[in-house]
């Protein structure tokens, strides 16, 4: 006898991991997926499967499971979560169920992702300090390179849920208002698009009143984590930003990868976020019940050549430091709700999760393989994110991709 874990799993996508997905297969409807190795399984297939013989799916999990996506089962709550994940994890590790996963499972490279949940409200952070520092003395050169709040509060901004796009749908390259040397904007299509590698988590259950502790954010609300890429027009940004913050520049598209690695799959790459220089207001403070850090390592790859290697484990705020954040107001939290870390960018020259760092503002493009001289992005060029954190016992937890094309201007 063999499990199907023995018998599908790889390195990456073990047990151990177990993302979920909205996937169909050829002429299908949407169904919730989750993944083993190379398998995508139809999770209301496989219960059904296994109804006589067991291991049998707990009550009250069979609504969220024959959804299209994961949009019930992040309103059921924290409780459904971990039933359903332990119910996964009996059945891919049990002798005998092999063969129903099979039958309910197709090839990855067969099926086609869809989004996985419908974006709530969105906001991304700014949580690295690197990067942060990096922007500060590329904008700010004759001053300190953070700004006074930044090491008080996560800062962040609303963003646009609607234009959150799954990981291989392509867009166009945006228009807007450049800013110009002689101080008139020219409108046209961005000539400094770029990306910012983040990490984005995926939020559920409800908090109408809002004032998330962060003991709450992790318990109840934390459900799944994701590669994030918040393409950026940064002339565009330059010019509009000033006194709102970032607007159209970021809105016209923001991809997210499509297996949702639970938060529990992540329990081995908790790490002690870097010392804080002050002591925190307390609904910041999460020195207890920690840590809350994250050991990703991201992959930055362009056109096929891996060029940073940005570390979230460097980042200055954690997850549920930005749920309390975003929510210590009474501002209410639902279903969907979806959240970016801001740009992932480690201490060294290889480590910067932007092209606007990479290349310094521009001024020091950097040399592709095949001696390109890269700042910006180009039309028909192709940028991955990929991911990896450390599992139990010295498994890998995988993220698989987000990538997107730059399409011309329209
Ligand atoms: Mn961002």
């Amino acid at each position: 006898m063999t499990t199907a874990a023995d018998r599908f799993a790889t390195e990456g996508f073990g047990p151990q991991n177990l993302p979920y997905a909205s996937f169909s297969t050829a002429g299908g409807a949407p169904r919730l997926g989750v993944r083993l190795g190379e398998r995508a399984i139809d999770v209301n297939a496989l219960a059904t499967a296994l109804d006589t013989t067991g291991p049998v799916l707990p009550e009250g999990l069979h609504t969220a499971v024959s959804a299209p996506d994961l949009d019930v089962l992040l309103a059921a709550g924290r409780e459904a979560w971990t039933a359903l994940r332990a119910w996964l994890v009996e059945v891919v590790t049990t002798d005998g169920a092999a063969e129903a996963v099979e039958r309910a499972s197709h090839p990855v490279e067969e099926v086609r992702l869809h989004m996985p949940f419908t974006v709530a409200d969105y906001v991304d952070y700014y949580a690295s300090e690197h990067h942060a520092s990096n922007v500060g003395r590329m904008f700010r050169p004759d001053q300190a390179p953070l700004l006074p709040n930044w090491k008080r509060l996560p800062v962040g901004y609303h963003g646009r849920a609607g234009t959150v796009i799954p990981s291989g749908q392509d867009f166009p390259r945006p228009k807007g208002l450049r800013p110009e040397q002689d101080g008139t904007p020219s409108f046209g299509p961005s000539r400094r698009l770029d990306i910012e590698a983040e990490i984005g988590f995926v939020l559920g259950g409800s908090a109408p009143a809002g004032e998330v502790s962060v003991a709450r954010a992790a318990a109840e609300h934390l459900f799944g984590v994701v590669l994030f890429n918040d393409w950026s027009a940064r002339d565009i940004q330059a010019y509009e930003y000033v006194p709102l913050g970032p607007y159209l520049g970021k809105s016209f598209a923001s991809s997210i990868s499509l297996w949702v690695v639970p938060w529990e799959a992540l329990a081995a790459a908790r790490v002690a976020p870097p010392a804080r220089e002050h002591e925190l207001a307390p609904y910041l403070d999460d020195s207890s019940g920690g840590p809350w850090g994250l050991d990703i390592t991201m992959e930055v790859v362009l056109d096929g050549q891996a060029v940073s290697h940005p570390p979230v484990r460097t980042m200055y705020w954690t997850a549920p430091q930005m749920v309390a954040h975003m929510t210590v107001n009474g501002a209410s939290l639902r279903p969907g709700d979806f959240f970016g870390s801001g740009t992932v960018s480690g201490p060294e020259a290889d480590q910067r999760g932007s092209f606007l760092e990479l290349s310094w503002g521009g001024k020091e493009p950097f040399t592709l393989a095949d001696g390109t001289e890269m700042s910006f992005l180009e039309d028909g060029q192709t940028v991955t994110l990929k991911g990896t954190a450390p599992g139990p016992d010295g498994s890998v937890i995988d993220f698989g991709e987000c990538t997107a094309t730059v399409l011309p201007a329209t």
